[in-house]
């Protein structure tokens, strides 16, 4: 274990003043208005290094994580441009913004080594599928699970030729418009960002509740989360589901407008993820729960509503999301127009990274890796008897214990840090049931599968 000398204490320190001013210039740069309070203060000053416990000193003071340009990536963004990172003894992790997906997928199978990343941001379940190979080209990738980043932010967005068909989220009796679309040639077209994950299951989950099957309705094709909004436009599809602001904008451009959010489709669902590559998290330990505490601490911080106009500034950001903060501060503050007359007005609804209506939003549950399994089992991505051996997998990929053992370190409240790794039985919205305990009952119950 390396002591921190007084030489690196005083770089995290101009480190972090350094970073500090900049955060005032930028202030002034995206023109908040100054007569609100938030736009005169200027951001608290986290001392760099002032987190770090003697003896448990990170290993190294750099990680690479990749992220997406959508408001999953906050907890990274935040914990770099506020400081958190630093705090923990980590003033030289990098966020690395990725082209897509499949970018992030193949810059963590080479790892920073090569160029890459160590780990960063993941739809579910990704780590699972590279761990395995399944979608490296049959290499290896061996990944730990760390914390969930976020529930809700999500939604599935419309064009806007189909205003005025009540298409929205309850799709019962829609089956003739999805069947006459079918028999013109022009099938129903419905975007994710990167097949057999998060944004797939989500447009699937909503058809298949409305008795239209995904896999014979539907045509299923991927486009970056940051394309979504152009290719909409020039009439390239139907629907497409991914992270704010992209479904959002589609309403506050008049493009289309929103069927549903996923919150609604499935209230406090599990989200995106936190993952680094085996090796790093093996060969760094202290390092690893530096990165978690300076994620949560970033977590708490976006998950108080005070700090989410200054949330929308950092995340407007061009090196960020890229785009007006207008377009970031609504969904935000669980404010949506989703187009055709119909508003959502609740914070319960709102992207979430610290805590939700059921407890921990940050906490990695085993019990929502096991649903993302069995979701891939639903639709023939992986093999049935994924689930005779899933709890053996997940307890190799799922490292909920370092999150636990970062959240006792830094002080989290032990009401805050939940006592087992399943959160009980799930509800979605059509009123199908996941009982952790019997992954196989759920299958059962819906009508529509592959499996
Ligand atoms: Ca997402």
């Amino acid at each position: 274990m390396v002591e921190l000398s007084a030489f690196s204490r005083r770089k995290f320190l101009l480190t972090a003043s350094a970073s500090a001013a900049a955060s005032i210039v930028l202030k002034g740069c995206v023109g908040n208005p100054p007569d609100t309070t938030t736009a005169t203060q200027a951001s608290p000053v986290v001392e760099a290094g002032s987190g770090v416990q003697a003896g448990s000193e990170p290993e190294v003071t750099t990680a690479k994580l990749g992220y997406i340009p959508i408001l999953e990536a906050a907890p990274l963004i935040v914990a770099k441009e506020k400081g958190f990172f630093a705090k923990y003894g980590m003033p030289d992790v990098q966020v690395d913004k990725q082209a897509n997906w499949g970018a992030a997928r193949d810059n963590v199978k080479i790892g920073s080594g090569g160029g890459g990343i160590d780990g960063g941001q993941w739809q579910m379940p990704m780590p699972y599928l590279i761990t395995e190979g399944i979608i490296t080209d049959d290499a290896k990738v061996p990944m730990y699970i760390l914390a969930q980043l976020n529930t809700h932010g999500n939604g599935i967005a419309i064009a806007g030729e189909h205003k005025g068909k009540n298409i929205g989220l309850k799709l019962q009796g829609k089956e003739s418009f999805f069947a006459q679309l079918k028999s013109a040639g022009t099938r129903f077209k419905a975007a994710n960002t990167f097949p057999r994950v998060n944004q797939d299951f989500w447009i699937r989950y909503w058809v298949a509740a409305g008795g239209i099957d995904p896999d014979q309705d539907v045509e299923m094709l991927t486009v970056p989360a940051a394309q979504t909004f152009a290719d909409m436009k020039i009439g390239a599809m139907d629907a497409f589901s991914t992270g704010d602001p992209w479904p959002y904008r589609i309403v506050a451009e008049n493009v289309g407008f929103m069927a549903a959010l996923t919150a609604e489709i499935w209230k406090n669902h599990p989200e995106e993820y936190l993952a680094m590559r085996q090796d790093w998290v093996d060969k760094n330990p202290n390092a690893t729960k530096a990165l978690l505490k300076g994620v949560m601490e970033a977590q708490q911080w976006c998950d108080d509503f005070s700090n989410r106009q200054e949330l929308a500034a950092i995340l407007a950001k061009r090196e960020y999301i890229g785009v007006a903060e207008a377009i970031l501060r609504d969904p935000l503050m669980g404010k949506y127009n989703m187009g055709e007359g119909r508003t959502v007005d609740d914070r319960s609804m709102a992207p979430l990274y610290w805590k939700d209506e059921r407890g921990s939003v940050s906490y990695p549950y085993k019990s929502h890796d096991l649903w993302f399994l069995t979701e891939s089992v639903r639709w023939g991505f992986l093999p049935k008897n994924t689930l005779d051996n899933a709890q053996t997998w997940i307890d190799r990929v799922n490292r909920e214990d370092l999150w636990k053992e970062a959240a006792q370190e830094m002080g989290i409240a032990s009401a805050d840090i939940p006592t087992s790794t399943s959160r009980g039985i799930e509800t979605f919205f059509d009123g199908i049931k996941f009982d952790p305990e019997n992954p196989q009952a759920y299958l059962n119950s819906l009508k529509i599968k592959k499996a």
